[in-house]
């Protein structure tokens, strides 16, 4: 975006930091295939869309109240969701909840960042990160990556040693280019970190449940300063919700109480919440399917002849192209939206229904003579 485009706040006293500065956002375009978000295509089923309507009609009883403050019984749920499919026993006293891990992030930054500190993350990665860092008055380092994406583990050992950033940012899987990182190279970098200052380790698993690979949640054992973020944004198919949650050693938990403002989660979050976590396995169902279909994506648009970044995500990376933005109005003049991430060649589809990924690959087959 160019820094001269004028903006409807240019003529208030705003922080000299977010000046020139766009707000996040994908487009959210009226269009018949949206594959854009990483949202799960799969509306919730309707026996949960009951429960919720039930739990949430009992939490209205008490909504003259406010909410559980510190959401024990949520957390308990998600504890327990979590020691049953990621493999490690954590409690509600690992557990925190808030609003979308990018509240838990914003609560993160807020706790743990902060004017004169500074984060790191690997790019291209999640821009919120970045976004976060900067509303937060915490400074940005921009950290390299391979050219296949995956971390150069020397190369961000070398940064971490000489920025000494407070706090380190890891997404695992990556978004936008769904590489999972190894438990070896967050370990790697989790040492770097302790040594350099000691600095907090924030693995970003908001994907992690469509991943090849075993959750990093073993890891928070011993590890004070490991943190993982995770959602019910994208595995739950509950965007709209607004739940997100980390795990980490209890005192971490405790540092976050000094920022959340007080009743931040509200009842009908909490219980619509509690409502979802009921019905985890017949969801997991649908991360099962959005696996294979983001499985078939892959070699589909591989034997098309385009370069496509292995994924352990719900999404795909697909490239290259001389023009990116060029090919996204191109697929998007064929009734599909896919995401410009502003990563030079390179486009990401969400995995949809079959339906909709067949609507995409037809599109893009019309794209194959554009590949650089
Ligand atoms: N982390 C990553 C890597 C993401 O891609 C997203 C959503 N796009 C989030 C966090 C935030 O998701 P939410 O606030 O909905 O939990």
């Amino acid at each position: 975006h160019s820094g001269t485009t004028s903006r409807p706040w240019d003529d208030l006293p705003i922080r000299d930091e977010l000046r020139g500065q766009s707000p996040y956002g994908a487009p959210q375009l009226d269009v018949p295939v949206r594959l854009n978000t990483n949202e799960n295509p799969y509306p919730l089923p309707e026996a949960l869309v009951d429960r919720i309507a039930e739990r949430v009609r009992e939490a209205a009883r008490d909504l003259n109240r406010y909410p559980d403050r510190d959401a024990v019984e949520l957390r308990t749920e998600l504890a327990r969701y979590l020691t049953r499919t990621a493999g490690h026993q954590v409690t509600r006293a690992n557990v925190w909840a808030a609003n979308g891990s990018n509240e838990v992030l914003q609560q993160l930054l807020q706790t743990f960042g902060g004017p004169g500190r500074t984060a790191i993350g690997f790019e291209p990665s999640y821009s919120m990160h970045a976004l976060i860092a900067r509303g937060t008055g915490t400074g940005w380092i921009s950290g390299p990556r391979n050219d296949d994406f995956t971390i150069d583990v020397e190369a961000a050992r070398a940064v971490i040693a000489r920025e000494r950033p407070d706090v380190v940012f890891i997404t695992s899987p990556n978004n936008p280019t769904g590489t999972a990182v190894d438990a070896e190279t967050v370990l790697a970098l989790y040492e770097a970190a302790q040594a350099a200052r000691p600095s907090m380790v924030v693995v970003d698993e908001a994907y992690g449940e469509f991943s090849h690979h075993a959750s990093l949640l073993p890891l928070i054992e011993a590890r004070p300063h490991l943190v993982l973020s995770r959602t019910m944004s994208k595995a739950f198919g509950a965007a709209g919700l607004r739940l997100g949650y980390l795990a980490a050693d209890p005192a971490v938990v405790d540092a976050v109480q000094l920022v959340r403002l007080p009743y931040h989660l509200s009842s009908v979050t909490q219980a619509t919440a509690l409502a979802a976590l009921e019905h985890t396995d017949t969801l997991l169902g649908y991360v099962a399917q959005l696996k294979s279909e983001r499985d078939r994506i892959v070699s589909e648009l591989r034997a098309l002849g385009f370069d496509v970044t292995d994924s352990d995500a719900n999404f795909v990376q697909f490239g290259r192209f001389a023009d990116s933005h060029t090919a996204w109005q191109h697929i998007l003049d064929r009734g599909v939206l896919v995401r410009d991430n502003g990563v030079p060649g390179w486009l990401r589809v969400s995995a949809g229904t079959p339906a909709e990924n067949d609507a995409f690959l037809d599109a893009v087959r019309t794209l194959v003579n554009e590949i650089a």
